[in-house]
């Protein structure tokens, strides 16, 4: 199902004329942030410069400290009277960042929410719960308007008071809900608490924070829906960058909106199809804060294969921040290549954790993870086929030899916010 036809079923190389046509125009618009008219004058380029996609490669980069320090409408390439919202990210440190738009690009964001929402199935027959904060966070809103263009019925419920939230999702006849996958399950919690079945809903949309596949499951079970995957963030309008289809393998970007790159975070070398990287993005149609080359600081890569369902490339889930990349050796390692590895061995738990030491001027990194009772017969043997197990399977996904130790179940430390379970030891003695 298509919202938007036209552009969701596009050829190729119409596509690639019209996000080129883009590209040019967002460089022009950037001549009006002092920020990007230094950057490029130091850089020694000029719009025409721009010729093909690939030349976007000559262009810098824009990392999130520099819409810090332009706090708080330095990007903005518009006049204030045309700005008629704003949204903040939270800052976990020091101030926001601060993103404006036009009653334009309001419009685009809203149609990029309606492609998302159509794509995964639903009309204006779908009554929608939208459980997320309605404030600065740009989660509320946008599915807000992108839900009422599609002519959902839309409960702005915004978040707390979960019994209420059951008791309308029942009431109402509720088919849809967005939240976070947290939230979610907090909010299945409840519902049997209150031996209260939520036979209603069919649909469940999270995002706002990355979850794994084995979440889903739980989600689906409990609350009997089909989960979708949802990526955005405020520097991009907000929801709607990327979002999955119903094959839910990867997630659909749209590509006339979205200008997309995965480099290494590392080096800043642009990789190709298939190579985990950092996401870099160029929105091709924002108007009062249009960005170059953002780096989004997630982990993700390009699908080489395209999809069944429509045209254009996917990108695969997010697994992780470019701050938690570890180079061991020259290779690069995330956690959460790590955590997916032990996900897949049944006879381990999913608590694990991470130390890095240099011995003898090389890198060497070791597993510790929880053995799983149920499949483990108690025999020193079987303890050992384990351990070569989680060795062999870690070295066939990470390219790399690690040591692992099997520690007795609940001995590692849980974690209730954001999980350390990385001790980098080099920089001691
Ligand atoms: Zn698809």
């Amino acid at each position: 199902m298509f919202w938007n036809e036209k552009i969701e079923t596009m050829p190729p190389a119409e596509l690639a004329a019209l996000q080129l046509d883009r590209l040019k125009q967002t460089l022009l618009q950037v001549q009006n942030v002092e920020f990007y008219r230094i950057k490029l004058k130091e850089a020694g380029i000029r719009p025409g410069d721009i010729r093909t996609l690939d030349d976007v490669q000559k262009l810098p980069f824009t990392v999130k400290q520099d819409l810090r320090n332009g706090y708080p409408f330095g990007f903005f390439a518009v006049p204030l009277q045309k700005v008629v919202r704003i949204h903040t990210t939270s800052g976990t440190t020091g101030k926001p960042t601060v993103v404006g738009y036009t009653c334009n690009d309001l419009e685009t964001w809203a149609d990029l929410i309606a492609r998302n929402l159509t794509m995964v199935g639903l009309t204006d027959r779908d009554i929608f719960q939208n459980m997320v904060n309605y404030g600065m966070f740009t989660g509320g809103l946008g599915f807000h308007y992108g839900a009422e263009k599609v002519g959902m019925t839309v409960i702005p419920s915004a978040t707390g008071n979960t019994r209420r939230q059951i008791e309308m999702i029942q009431d109402f006849g509720v088919t849809a809900i967005h939240c976070t996958p947290s939230y979610a399950m907090h909010l299945a919690e409840v519902a049997e608490e209150m031996n209260a079945p939520l036979e209603s809903l069919k649909t469940g949309l999270f995002g706002a924070e990355p979850w794994s596949n084995s979440m889903r499951k739980e989600l689906e079970s409990k609350l009997g829906v089909t989960a979708y995957d949802s990526y955005g963030l405020s520097e991009l309008f907000g929801p709607g960058v990327a979002f999955e289809c119903t094959e839910r393998d990867g997630l659909h970007i749209w590509h006339d909106c979205y200008l997309v790159e995965i480099i290494n975070p590392v080096t800043g070398e642009v990789l190709g199809d298939g190579e985990r990287g950092e996401l870099v993005v160029t929105p091709l149609k924002k108007e009062a804060m249009p960005l170059l080359r953002y780096r989004t600081g997630d982990i993700t890569m390009k699908f080489e294969d395209g999809c069944l369902c429509r045209r254009g490339q996917k990108i695969a889930r997010i697994t992780g921040r470019s701050d938690d990349m570890l180079v061991i050796r020259g290779i690069n390692v995330f956690p959460s290549q790590i955590e997916h590895v032990l996900l897949r061995i049944p006879e381990v738990g999913n608590q694990f954790m991470v130390y890095v030491d240099r011995i003898n001027h090389l890198d060497e990194m070791t597993i510790e993870v929880e053995i799983n009772r149920n499949y483990f017969s108690g025999e020193l043997a079987d303890l050992a086929r384990i351990q070569k197990k989680v060795v062999k399977e870690l070295r066939d996904t990470l390219e790399l030899r690690t040591t692992v130790k099997l520690v007795e179940p609940g001995s590692l430390p849980r974690f209730e916010g954001k999980a350390k379970r990385v001790v980098d030891r080099r920089g001691e003695m």
